[in-house]
Formats: structure tokens, C-alpha cells, sequence
């Protein structure tokens, strides 16, 4: 009997040295992974959260590595305990990161690089997506001016507001540049439309003039139609990019 007991003992220090070993290449995979999708990819991550999950993963397998190199004796609940850390510090990673199957969170990389790629179609990158397609030069130029005004507006406000502390509907992401807010901005219209009709009234008029959509009336159909209607900007009544 004893000899069973040590053997298992061994064993369990064993697999939680081996855990410690592992998670230590986690921390640094998760670091390498988030530098080079947000910096390499320019792919925004919420890092000061991710980061947070990080250094609490270290702290634990630092505390870990010390307990462990004083007490000898493993138990499976406390092997289980470990797992159970990583695998809720894994699921925290996931949740933060989003990726485009969390409908909920405001979060939409895929929404987002897709309002960069049409921002891009005009040969600048500023926030101005190619407006009129159908038209003559001149009444684009003019939609193109229209738009850039409510963008610059907008933009201005939403800075302002994150400056002052308010609490925003828009990740404060989008406060970078005009051609962020606007990603940010379809990112938001999508996933969190009532918000950002409520909000920023004019904003969501006039995504919804380009994207020839009504997310907020996906939502409920009742309220969504006549507000937005009256406060579309002047100047962007028919921008929908054909
Ligand atoms: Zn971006």
C-alpha cells in the first residue's frame, strides 16, 4: 500500500511539474500571439485585459512553481484546481479577444477590416468610403465633403466624450483616427445598433444610408424606422454604395 501512495505522490508532482512547465510556454506563446495580431496584423485586441489575464496566469505559476518546490505531495483535486485555472484563463483570452463569433460584445474583426477594406476603395484611407459610385464626379465630390463633416464631427464628439471619462458605446479604439472610428463605428452598427442609433443618431443615419441596412430595426421592427428617418445629415440622402 505504501508503495502505491509514493508512487502516486511522484506521479502527481510530476504532472503538476510538467503543468508548470507548460503554462509557462503558454505566457510566452500568449504574448508572442498577441503582440504579433495586434501589432503585426494591426488587429485590435483589448490588451490591457489580456495582458491583466496574462500577468495573473504568471503570478499563479510563479506561486505554483514556489509551492510546489516546498510541498512535494500532489493531490489529484489540487491537479484538477491547476487545470481548472488554465482552462478558465484560456476561456477569458477567448472571451476578450472576441473573434467574430460573439454577436453581443460590440467586437467584429471581421466588420471591422471590412469597413477598412471599403474605406480603402477611394485610394485614402481617412474614414471616407467611396460614396456615389452610380454618380457624376461632382455630386461624389460633394457626398465625399458631406460625409467627411459628419465623420469629423462625430469624430471630434467621441474623443471628447472618452476625454472627459464617459462611458461610450464605441470601443475607445475608434478615438485613434477618423479611419479607426469608422471601422469601429460599422463594428458597433452591426453589433450593437440600438446603442449607437440612441447615441449618436446622425452616425447611424448615415451608415445606414451607405450599408443600405437597418440593424436596429433587426432588433425590434417597431422603434427603428421613424427617428432615423428626420435626422439623416443634410447633403448624405443617397450614399449607399451601389
Ligand atoms: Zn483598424
Amino acid at each position: 500500500m505504501a508503495r502505491t501512495t509514493d508512487y502516486g505522490d511522484a506521479t502527481g508532482l510530476e504532472n503538476m511539474q510538467q503543468l508548470i512547465q507548460l503554462r509557462w510556454m503558454a505566457v510566452v506563446g500568449q504574448v508572442a500571439t498577441i503582440a504579433v495580431v495586434h501589432y503585426g496584423f494591426g488587429i485590435r485586441l483589448p490588451l490591457d485585459q489580456m495582458l491583466a489575464v496574462l500577468a495573473f496566469l504568471a503570478a499563479f505559476n510563479a506561486a505554483s512553481q514556489l509551492r510546489w518546490r516546498i510541498h512535494r505531495d500532489v493531490s489529484n483535486g489540487e491537479l484538477f484546481v491547476a487545470l481548472l485555472v488554465d482552462v478558465a484563463m484560456l476561456t477569458a483570452q477567448l472571451y476578450l479577444s472576441g473573434g467574430a463569433a460573439n454577436p453581443f460584445d460590440g467586437h467584429n474583426v471581421a466588420l471591422h477590416e471590412f469597413a477598412h477594406q471599403l474605406d480603402d476603395e477611394d485610394g485614402e484611407t481617412d474614414g471616407t468610403p467611396r460614396l456615389g459610385r452610380n454618380m457624376p464626379l461632382s455630386q461624389q465630390a460633394g457626398l465625399h465633403a458631406a460625409w467627411a463633416k459628419m465623420l469629423s464631427t462625430e469624430y471630434e464628439d467621441f474623443a471628447r466624450a472618452l476625454h472627459e471619462g464617459q462611458k461610450t458605446v464605441m470601443d475607445s479604439y475608434g478615438a485613434t483616427n477618423p479611419a479607426e472610428f469608422f471601422a469601429v463605428a460599422t463594428e458597433c452598427f452591426f453589433e450593437k445598433p440600438k446603442q449607437l442609433q440612441t447615441k449618436h443618431p446622425k452616425l447611424y443615419s448615415a451608415l445606414k444610408q451607405f450599408y443600405r441596412q437597418d440593424p436596429a430595426g433587426w432588433v425590434s421592427e417597431s422603434a427603428a424606422t421613424a427617428p432615423t428617418q428626420s435626422k439623416i445629415p443634410k447633403g448624405l440622402k443617397d450614399i449607399s454604395p451601389g
